[in-house]
């Protein structure tokens, strides 16, 4: 065989190589997006990532500490995927991803200083990689938030009126300025509420829980149901903060069932600024059902009461794989202060304001105060997240007035007040 043959030998192999590359780098996982969360990195996955494709390892330096994640069988879905992720130097110095081998993608976290570490699936396809704390501080998440949204004129609550026609636009275009600078003048003053004012457009998630099946708490007459109040309360609820200027999204608006992880996961992809999970109680011996009433608010935390495991124990139990049972404990370890008093006083303006309307026209309106729970349906939620359980259904006087729609409105009216303040304070705080 002379040269011809070994030209043809190469050119014969280079061909091969140049049909087999792109099967070699194939994998079966994509990494598509890694967002900054609250406190955490969310990686986003064109798959369901299994367990046992995460490798994490820690490499201490002398001046700094690298957690080194590989996810294997993985491809990099972008080169420029982390670099616009914002946090505060001083906690960390940098956050790589790179296509480490073919189908490996490695995730690299170098900080200053060595600190608790957490990762854990939030769904099948979001991994959660908890960052030091103070990475994305309250302010800067707000303020961040705010960046997003500010872009456009803020639209209030008479900006819902329909659209004047080409032929009227012109006359009450004059009329619709001065109407704004009036509005300018007062500040967003929300309606109802002289004292709150809001500088920006918040995005509020409603979750009115069960749907569909699952019918949530009975009363045992069984004719009162718990997934019916509570989506007549949202609504009522979306009216009164849409009023207030607010947009309102909600993950159910009828009679459909929502699994649990999808709830709070709609939450985070719409950049939800708040997220309420709306619900009513029951008690478990009916032979207490006559004693036992009250409106309760809780917000996510590992501390738990008894009273609070049996709530969050009856909310959580639709059946969710153990692959995210086991991955609820993590995630509450890594749970950071900072996010737990937000949820916190968040829980507590709702549940004054609710009390507060509500005594103004009903006899026996009970508090049951506010609580921490470990409920599956917050766990996830990327912002400030409570859980209102609006009374219960299986008391005489309260399943009814949960089907009654003067009632529901007055404390849904506290419900949209409580989140307003909530917020206004936060702007105050951030000042
Ligand atoms: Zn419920």
């Amino acid at each position: 065989m002379g040269s011809k043959g070994s030209l043809f030998r190469s050119v014969w192999l280079a061909l091969c190589l140049l049909f087999l590359l792109p099967l070699t780098v194939e994998a079966s996982n994509r990494l598509d997006r890694i967002e900054m969360g609250y406190d955490r990195l969310i990686l986003h996955f064109s798959r369901p990532l299994e367990r046992s494709a995460v490798r994490h390892f820690v490499l201490q330096g002398k001046s700094s500490v690298r957690y080194v994640f590989d996810f294997s069988d993985t491809r990099l879905g972008s080169r420029s995927i982390t670099r616009g992720l914002k946090y505060s130097s001083s906690r960390v110095r940098s956050i790589r991803a790179s296509q480490y081998r073919k189908r490996t993608v490695r995730l690299v976290i170098e900080t200053p200083e060595p600190y608790a570490i957490g990762h854990y699936p939030l769904s099948e396809r979001n991994y959660a990689v908890v960052l030091p704390k103070g990475t994305n501080s309250i302010k800067g998440l707000f303020a961040s938030l705010s960046k997003r949204k500010t872009k456009g004129p803020q639209r209030k609550a008479n900006s819902q009126t329909p659209k004047p026609s080409a032929k009227t636009a012109k006359s009450t275009k004059k009329k619709s300025a001065k109407k704004a600078d009036a509005k300018r003048a007062t500040g967003s003053k929300l309606m109802g509420e002289p004292g709150i004012h809001l500088k920006r457009r918040y995005t509020v998630i409603l979750d009115p829980g069960h749907g569909g099946h699952d019918s949530g708490a009975l009363d045992p007459s069984r004719r009162y149901q718990e997934k019916r109040a509570i989506l007549a309360i949202a609504h009522w609820v979306r009216r009164h903060l849409k009023a207030m200027g607010f947009r309102v999204l909600m993950t159910r608006s009828n009679d459909r069932f929502i699994k649990l992880h999808h709830r709070t996961r709609y939450a985070n992809r719409k950049h939800g600024d708040i997220f309420v999970s709306i619900h009513a109680n029951a008690v478990g011996r009916l032979s207490r059902a006559r004693k036992v009433r009250g409106i309760e608010t809780y917000y996510l935390s590992p501390a738990r009461s008894a009273r609070a495991r049996r709530v969050a124990a009856k909310e959580n139990s639709i059946a969710f794989k153990k692959y995210y049972k086991d991955s609820m404990n993590v995630y509450l370890q890594t749970l950071t202060r900072s996010k737990i008093v937000l949820s916190n006083k968040l829980a507590l303006d709702v549940q004054r304001s609710m009390l507060q309307d509500l005594r103004k026209h009903y006899r026996g309106v009970v508090d049951g105060g506010v609580r921490p729970a470990p409920f599956w349906v917050l766990v996830g939620a990327e912002m400030p997240a409570i859980l209102v359980e609006t009374g219960y259904i299986t008391h005489p006087t309260e399943k009814k007035r949960l089907y009654d729609a003067r009632y529901e409105d007055i404390l849904a009216k506290g419900i949209a007040k409580g989140i307003a303040r909530f917020l206004a304070n936060r702007e105050r705080e951030m000042e």
